[in-house]
């Protein structure tokens, strides 16, 4: 029963994930978790990093729409400066919001990825909607006691990268 924590292919972190790769791999849109994959949490700052990121899959095609469980507030002044679409309240690792995005992107789900930095949200949230996802490695490790329970729980799962992603 384990399949549902395991990611599809994993990266280090969201700037090594290439044009190249996705068009091997017929993704031709990515659903990006906010907080900890684009961003540290609550960071309303884009990092060059991720910038530049974007826009060489916006330059390459891709079609990108950042779905976040973060609220409102957190997530639209964040998509704006980005220049791309969102949903908040994702509530993953239920699928509403990937649902939500992925008909907005007008694609067929298989050719659809989801990014993220949590096994019990981003991947297991995928897997429940039977698309592939993405894993990247947390920017910053998390310092409240909450996350860090959640991270505990969590690595047990925890892939190595660069072992799906060739
Ligand atoms: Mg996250």
């Amino acid at each position: 029963m384990f399949f549902i924590f395991k990611p599809t292919y994993v990266f280090d972190k969201v700037p090594d994930i290439t044009p190249e790769f996705l068009k091997k791999k017929h993704i031709e849109g990515l659903l990006l978790d906010l907080d900890n994959t684009l961003t540290t949490h609550n960071n309303p700052v884009v990092p060059q990093s991720s910038l530049e990121w974007i826009g060489l899959m916006k330059a390459n095609g891709i079609k990108l729409m950042i779905v976040s469980n973060n609220h409102a507030p957190r997530v639209t002044p964040f998509a704006q400066q980005l220049g791309l679409d969102f949903e908040c309240e994702g509530a993953k690792p239920l699928t509403f919001g990937y649902s939500r995005a992925i008909k907005r992107m007008g694609l067929d789900k298989r050719n659809v990825a989801a990014v993220g930095d949590q096994i019990f949200t981003d991947v297991m949230g995928s897997n429940l909607k039977g698309i592939r996802s993405i894993f990247v490695f947390p920017i910053k490790p998390e310092e409240s006691l909450p996350f860090r329970i959640k991270r505990a729980c969590e690595k047990p799962f925890l892939p190595k990268f660069d072992t799906s992603c060739k």
